[in-house]
């Protein structure tokens, strides 16, 4: 196979814009992708401070790199989350992450959830009935609430994140099948930025996972491999292989899903529910960030409730 533009041997083909290139330029071509997404969703400018969540994988170091190479002012913000054991998840992400930004001197901010909130991610879920088989929820809401927080006071005007298109195909796929109107009309390029919200984007969310797999190593770029350890068995891996088999039968099958939704909300099919959305929000009463539960949010919930529990097993009893 060779490269369409210059007949050199082409490093990878993409069925599904029938299109094959070669090293040099996939290596131009990726980040053109990103730009051409950047500026059609109007994600951002050169003039604003993006802070990119980097975990330490490679769609989040690919994505700081490419807006590093467009000229972007990107700075990352990596998550301590604690989830260690056997495979040293979050020692291995953190020292990826560390190393990217060290070799490029670009500035990375780090916040550890433990030294934040007094307990690890694993810990915090074994001590709620938020996550006591799987720490996820308690993951997930943390990692919003702490990004969102860092975005917010560090003066950003964007947070970006690494999702690529096989990821939002994914979510996209879980939320039709159960119709969750609410997530799917939160579901986009761009989540706008509203009351304690900083604006969210996905540059990538255009790009299948091969391809940003495919720039990650053409570019040398070092990322821990393994997935998080609590990832097994989880829906969303196994809308991604229903998802992976249909592309493979029909080249250019997920984007055209992602694609056809993005038209739909685009024409006003979630407008009732974003509508609905934006009534219910309103300010946590300990943190300020907009929640839709009454009083306090999920998030100052589940980490007093954590903190009572942390400080009752270090009380010595009588
Ligand atoms: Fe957090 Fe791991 Fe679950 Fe992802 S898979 S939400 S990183 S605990
Ligand atoms: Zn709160």
């Amino acid at each position: 196979m060779k490269c369409r533009k210059c007949s050199q041997k082409a490093v990878l083909n993409m069925r599904q814009h029938k299109l094959a290139l070669c090293r040099e330029h996939y290596l131009e071509w990726f980040p053109q992708q990103a730009q051409r997404f950047i500026e059609k969703y109007r994600m951002f400018g050169p003039q604003d401070r993006v802070l990119v969540a980097v975990s330490g994988g490679k769609d989040s170091l690919a994505l700081w790199d490419v807006l590093s190479r467009l000229g972007y002012q990107a700075e990352g913000l990596y998550i301590g989350l604690g989830i260690d054991g056997g495979l040293q998840y979050s020692s291995t992400s953190h020292r990826m992450a560390a190393h990217f930004a060290d070799s490029r001197g670009l500035p990375l901010h780090t916040v550890d959830v433990q030294g934040l909130e007094g307990a690890t991610i694993p810990v915090a879920a074994s001590l709620t009935h938020r996550g006591r088989s799987k720490p996820c929820s308690v993951c997930g809401l943390s990692k919003r609430h702490i990004m969102n927080k860092a975005a917010l006071d560090g003066g950003f005007d964007v947070l970006a994140t690494g999702h690529n298109l096989d990821d939002e195909a994914a979510v996209l796929f879980g939320n039709t099948l159960n119709w969750s109107v609410g997530y799917l009309a939160r579901q986009g390029p761009v989540l706008e930025a509203g009351d304690g919200l900083v604006r969210k984007v996905k540059p990538f969310c255009r790009l299948y996972e091969r391809e940003t797999a495919a720039y990650t190593l053409l570019r040398g770029i070092e990322y821990i491999y393994d997935e998080c350890p609590y990832a097994t068995g989880a829906t969303s891996i196994y809308h991604k292989e229903l998802l992976n088999q249909m592309e493979a039968e029909r080249p250019g099958a997920k984007l055209s899903f992602y694609l056809s939704f993005l038209r739909a909300k685009e024409a006003g099919f979630f407008a009732a529910a974003q509508d609905r959305e934006a009534i219910l929000l309103h300010a946590c009463s300990s943190c300020g960030q907009p929640t839709s539960a009454p009083g306090q949010c999920a998030y100052c919930r589940t980490w007093s409730q954590v903190r009572e529990r942390v400080d009752l097993a270090l009380t010595p009893s009588q």
